[in-house]
């Protein structure tokens, strides 16, 4: 049995008195002050999740510090990566303002990345809301849909947003949202066959003002807004949206705008022989998202544009080992944990960057190939006591591979 405490021990830890700074009496127990921080910690980990994101001006990262850090992660892409560094500061630089009715308002500054998929603009979003420890979700912009149509609300990205804060709608309102594939909703005004624009710009007006800041009542666990169900209230005003989009075709439409200017006036300032023909997104302005069918009033609410470069093989090759997690160590470590060393070649992991082109999977398809490469051996070694080096060259890559299905690996990005 259990030997009761003496009297003045923490009825916690079990201390002596003697050992403590301050022993708390209750009615019939007591506490110490190391119990007290302890409990402190549990009640703020409880109450804010692990959202408690930049408190205060004085713990917000500025801008060379949130670049290194996406450094870290994602590779190239430098210019979006200044960009992004630079507006996610101002943001909360933004909400952490004092107030003071006579001072200048800055206003919000979401953000439009424009590039290929797969060349990082998901995983930029994500990283940001990793370091400031903040909320994230992602919404597909592909699926929403007006009110009343088959599909989901605006308010759904929301839920999402609260869901990821656990419910802690002081934490999601300091959030980060980033809206996927919103060249999808442009308006399609050139397609005749398109009589009720479901997917396009009313989804664009909806969207609006969730941008512009605004209280919205979200469903909780998310589905159709309903009479009965209770609402919890959320504010936009200070969720960070940042947007993403392919925009199949948008360097057409650039070309034609710089083609004009050197022609006519210059407004761009550059000269027809400087433009680099092959990364016209380089030049975008938002007139050229308008041209490409998104409403003028959504391109002003995502007055931050930046762009992203398309990945060449040198870069899907550092992509492979170089990030913090990058795929390689990814491996490494899951083979670590049965004790077997795995080594890559240089010209495995060429190869693995070759296929991956040769099949336009670009860096979402690195993964694919390698899970390909890899699965006998994961499959058969854990059962090998005596395996201890797994070493992947280039002929090992290129047999195991030459038995995967390309089929399977395109499902699979
Ligand atoms: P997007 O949102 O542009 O379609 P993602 O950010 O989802 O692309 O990229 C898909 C995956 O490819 C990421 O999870 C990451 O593993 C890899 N990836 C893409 N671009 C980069 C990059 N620039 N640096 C590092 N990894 C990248």
């Amino acid at each position: 049995m259990a030997k009761k405490k003496e009297e003045g021990n923490c009825s916690f830890c079990g201390r002596p008195k003697s050992e403590t700074k301050i022993l708390v009496s209750g009615i019939d127990s007591q506490i110490c002050n190391f119990c007290i921080d302890q409990a402190n910690v549990i009640l703020k980990e409880e109450t804010s999740g692990s959202f408690d994101g930049p408190e205060d001006r004085s713990t917000l990262p500025k801008p060379v510090e949130i670049k290194t850090f996406l450094d870290n992660y994602v590779i190239g892409q430098e210019d979006a990566k200044k960009v992004l560094s630079v507006s996610v500061y101002n943001h909360y630089k933004r909400i952490y303002q004092e107030s003071d009715k006579n001072d200048v308002e800055i206003e919000k500054s979401n953000i439009i990345l424009v590039g290929e998929t797969g060349t990082g603009k998901t995983l930029l979003a994500k990283t940001i809301s990793r370091m400031l420890h903040v909320p994230f979700a992602i919404a597909d912009a592909t699926v929403l849909t007006e009110a009343g149509y088959v599909g989901e609300d605006v308010e759904s990205i929301l839920t999402r947003l609260l869901q990821s804060a656990d419910y802690n709608v002081a934490a999601a309102e300091k959030g980060i949202i980033f809206i996927d594939e919103i060249d999808k909703i442009a308006r399609k005004s050139d397609n005749p066959s398109i009589t009720r624009d479901v997917s396009g710009e009313g989804v664009q007006q909806a969207l609006l003002k969730l941008l512009e800041g605004t209280a919205v009542n979200v469903p909780p666990q998310g589905g159709r807004k309903h009479p009965e169900q209770k609402m919890i209230s959320v504010n936009t005003k200070n969720i960070l949206f940042i947007a993403g989009g392919a925009f199949h075709g948008i360097d057409r439409i650039i070309a034609s705008r710089l083609r004009t200017n050197v022609v006519g006036y210059s407004f761009s300032g550059i000269n027809d022989d400087k433009i680099d023909q092959r990364n016209l997104l380089q030049y975008i302005a938002p007139s050229d998202l308008k041209n490409f069918g998104l409403i003028p009033e959504i391109v002003g609410r995502l007055p931050v544009l930046s762009y992203l470069e398309p990945l060449d093989k040198k870069a899907l090759k550092r992509i492979l080992s170089e990030p913090k997690n990058a795929l390689t160590k990814q491996f490494e470590k899951l083979f670590s944990m049965d004790d077997i060393e795995l080594i890559f070649d240089d010209n495995a992991l060429d190869f693995v960057v070759d296929k991956s082109s040769e099949f336009k999977l670009g860096a979402r398809g690195l993964r694919s190939i390698i899970e390909s490469i890899l699965v006998d051996a994961m499959f058969e070694l854990p059962s090998k006591t005596r395996t201890k080096k797994l070493h992947i060259t280039r002929k090992y890559a290129e047999e195991k591979f030459g038995t995967a299905s390309i089929a399977k690996l395109k499902a699979a990005v």
